[in-house]
């Protein structure tokens, strides 16, 4: 078998890229150790974020990205339910207020439509949040929501269209390395001659790296989802909060209170169908994937804390997934000088749907040498923004043996 680009990962990075290299003319296999959408990519919410992305080459990635959607959307032949839904961002407490200001006025200079809204505001926006506690909120038009599943499954059809073939269910056994140059993929369906390589393989992009000889930082991050049962529409768009934004980028400062080790902090979002998927956690628990009771509690008093409206509503189930999280919550999209014909690209902790377009991007037009068309730059997301010292640290901290 010959390929010019071998995909490593069935999830919505690994099929993203798969589809825009195959769109762009490009040869691609996608080598799965499963079936699509094993990992990650099938266990979150459905947020294309903007408001949740921190100011510079993160929010410039989202802001990028979530323009394609609705182009993608006409060009798929699957319903990826993109719908621009805003996001509303609670803010608890008066020592969160100031915090927020400086967040969202970071966000507005980056060209976000970013305001703030008093709690007057607030709950004449969304009426659910009456009887919160509550100093405010910042509010963004621009964020909407999608399928995740569907998405995923759109760039993996996609991509066949344009002639990329997979192997699902297949293990690797090696992969070829000769003069510090990857030439192909040994796997249990034969070996796959190849140009390039991209490891998609989200949080277990490191076991991949191993493969090849390289340290990539990533650790799973878990995130703790609870079902309901369908309702009609609760609130008017997406609902995070304050606590949500410092759980994210600054685990570092929060407490320690049960709820901060959990890193809870809300996130609501509601399907086509009505079910309401109420998070979450950020937890380093290693590659667990179980949830726990005393998350589900927390989540639900953190929720009915800030939408009272919930309390009326039935859970029906729950699940966890986990992020791939790297040591400044950027994503890794590199190439690798001592081993030509790879390219990294995983650790999008929560931010995998919003950022798989313009990941796909990035990937196919660094492979064709081109210059990245998004205007990205490509070194605040490469391998080696990390020293080893980083590196280092960051496992002691986050990483469970
Ligand atoms: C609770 C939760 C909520 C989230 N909510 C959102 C949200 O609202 N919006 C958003 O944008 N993002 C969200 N995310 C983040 C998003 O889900 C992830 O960033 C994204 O799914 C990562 O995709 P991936 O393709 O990198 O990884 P995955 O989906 O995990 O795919 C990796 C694939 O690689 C395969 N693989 C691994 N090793 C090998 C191997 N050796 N050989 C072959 N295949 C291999 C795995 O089987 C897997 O299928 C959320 C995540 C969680 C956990």
């Amino acid at each position: 078998m010959h390929a010019d680009v071998v995909v490593v990962g069935g999830g919505v990075i690994g099929n993203a890229a798969a589809f825009y290299c195959a769109r762009a003319g490009m040869s691609v296999i996608l080598v799965e150790q499963q079936d699509i959408l094993n990992g990650t990519s099938s266990a979150c919410d459905t947020a294309i974020h903007l408001q949740s992305k921190s100011p510079g080459v993160h929010l410039a990635m989202a802001l990028n990205s979530i323009k394609k959607y609705p182009v993608l959307q006409k060009e798929f032949d699957i319903d990826i339910h993109f719908k621009i839904t805003g996001t509303m961002l609670a803010i608890q407490r008066e020592e969160q207020l100031e915090v927020m200001k400086s967040f969202a006025a970071r966000q507005q200079a980056a060209g976000l439509n970013v305001s703030l809204l008093d709690t007057v505001q607030t709950i004449a926006k969304q009426p659910a949040m009456k009887g919160a506690e509550l100093v405010g909120s910042t509010y963004c038009d621009q964020d909407a929501t999608i399928h995740p599943q569907n998405l995923t499954k759109a760039y993996y059809f996609g991509a066949m269209k344009y002639g990329a073939k997979y192997l699902l269910h297949t293990v690797i056994r090696s992969f070829r390395i000769e003069d510090n140059c990857l030439t192909g993929v040994d796997t249990d369906q034969g070996m796959i001659s190849c140009r390039w390589v991209v490891n998609a393989g989200g949080v277990f992009a490191p076991f991949i790296g191993k493969m090849m000889g390289l340290d990539i930082p990533i650790v799973p991050r878990r995130g703790q989802i609870l079902v309901t049962e369908p309702v009609p529409k609760l609130t008017n768009t997406i609902v995070n909060c304050a606590k949500y934004i410092a759980a994210k980028f600054r685990p570092d400062l929060l407490g320690n209170s049960v709820e901060d080790q959990l890193g809870i902090g809300l996130s609501l979002t509601q399907t086509e169908r009505g079910n309401l998927l109420l998070g979450g956690t950020r937890e380093f628990v290693g590659y667990n994937t179980k949830t726990t009771r005393q998350a589900m509690v927390l989540i639900a008093r953190h929720g009915t804390a800030i939408i009272p409206a919930l309390k009326q509503i039935n859970i029906i189930r729950s699940f966890a997934g986990l992020r791939p999280y790297t040591p400044d919550s950027l994503p890794i999209i590199s190439t690798v000088p001592e081993l030509k014909g790879l390219v990294v690209a995983a650790g999008h902790e929560g931010d995998g749907l919003a950022l798989s377009a313009v990941t796909g991007e990035m990937v196919s037009e660094i492979i064709a040498g081109q210059p990245v068309s998004s205007g990205i730059d490509l070194s605040q997301l490469s391998l080696a923004r990390f020293s080893r010292e980083d590196i280092d640290r960051f496992y002691r901290k986050y990483a469970v043996a």
